[in-house]
């Protein structure tokens, strides 16, 4: 692996808050390209700036592009944490089978990101912020014409972020879509891959005009079940009971909802994966039974619902509170995270 350094004199100044999100880049990229012959190869850690890239490149005309998110925290005594970067590796592996494309091995994936990481240690900022990771990999041969590329790219961003609620967990309204879908079975819902977002961003951008932040989607068939709530997984609780959609191919298995129910379970606490209608959610919503309501996902870690719309009709959950169970998953994932919590799960890696 080659890595360009940057004059010191020339670094960028690391700004000490108000980072926002996904906003301002560090100093350097990592980059590997692919090809048949040589595999993956040239592996570099480069100054960040613009690529040189031919436009027929695949990418842009047919969005054979798959990417990952995770986050780098820093603790209290100054060591560094991922956490459970393996499921980001094989998620993308996973990704990348189903774009076919060509999978870059675990152990190779977490070599890479700690190399950039380790050049890049400064830029991890302290508690409540901390350093978004964005792999991602796309198609560079350049030619027109649907095929699967015979040339690929994978590159590193790092990306310092603020807290993702400035004024801390803010119980959020959701509009409930049910006119566009993000998935259908046999698609590529499972995976983590650009074109999925780039077809939800009118349901996303028509919901925020009318206040909303985000869109909850229902399936792809019948538009009857609860998927997922714009880029996070879902869970309710209804009557005790923590509910979420199960895998089966049309939602991402998000590795914070895989760490909830990890977290659940090994409480004793109740929770089941299951197909959940939208008339069931609303009619437990009506009578009280819809005791919470809550996303997860790596940017937010968890975002509790506070409203949710659906056809004309408003329900409101926990008075628009955080409820208690959202906040001690909340308070218990990020404890881990940031290594204020024991790691019993073997979770963080340093
Ligand atoms: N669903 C979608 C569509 C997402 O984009 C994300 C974010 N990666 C998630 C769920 C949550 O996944 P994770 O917990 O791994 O961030």
């Amino acid at each position: 692996m080659q890595i360009h350094f940057i004059p010191a004199a020339q670094l960028k100044p690391k700004p000490e808050s108000d980072f926002g999100f996904g906003k301002i880049f560090t100093d350097y990229m990592f980059e590997m390209d692919y090809d048949e012959q040589l595999g993956w190869h040239d592996a570099q850690i480069r100054p960040y700036g613009p690529l040189k890239l031919d436009p027929a490149s695949l990418v842009l005309h047919y969005a054979q592009e798959t990417f990952e998110g995770l986050k780098a925290y820093r603790t209290e005594d100054g060591r560094i944490l991922l956490f459970r970067p393996e499921m980001n590796a094989r998620r993308l592996i996973q990704s990348n089978q189903r774009l076919c494309m060509p999978e870059i091995p675990e152990a190779l994936f977490l070599e890479c990101l700690e190399a950039l990481l380790r050049v890049e240690r400064d830029w991890v900022p302290i508690a409540p912020s901390s350093l978004y990771i964005r792999p991602f990999v796309f198609a560079t041969e350049a030619a027109v014409g649907v095929h699967p590329s015979s040339k690929y790219k994978f590159m590193i961003l790092l990306s310092p972020v603020g807290a993702y609620y400035a004024d801390g967990l803010n119980p959020v309204r959701i509009y409930v879509e049910d006119e566009y879908i993000r998935a259908t079975p046999g698609g590529t819902g499972a995976v983590k891959c650009g074109g999925n977002y780039a077809a939800s961003i009118i349901a996303q951008a028509q919901a925020a005009r009318c206040g909303f932040s985000q869109v909850l989607w229902l399936d792809g068939k019948e538009r009857k079940y609860v998927e997922e709530v714009g880029t996070m997984n879902v869970m309710f609780k209804i009557k005790g009971q923590l509910i979420t959609a199960p895998l089966d191919g049309t939602i991402l298995p998000g590795i914070t909802r895989d760490s909830i129910l990890h977290l659940m379970r090994e409480h004793g606490l109740s929770v089941k994966e299951r197909p959940l209608t939208i008339d069931e959610l609303m009619d437990a919503g009506r009578t009280g039974q819809l005791e919470e309501a809550f996303g997860t996902g790596t940017a937010a870690v968890i975002s509790p619902i506070g409203q949710l719309h659906y056809k004309g009709e408003t329900i409101r959950i926990h008075n628009e509170k955080i409820g208690p169970l959202t906040q001690w998953l909340y308070d218990t994932l990020t404890g881990i995270q940031w290594g204020r919590i024991p790691d019993s799960y073997g979770w963080t890696h340093e």
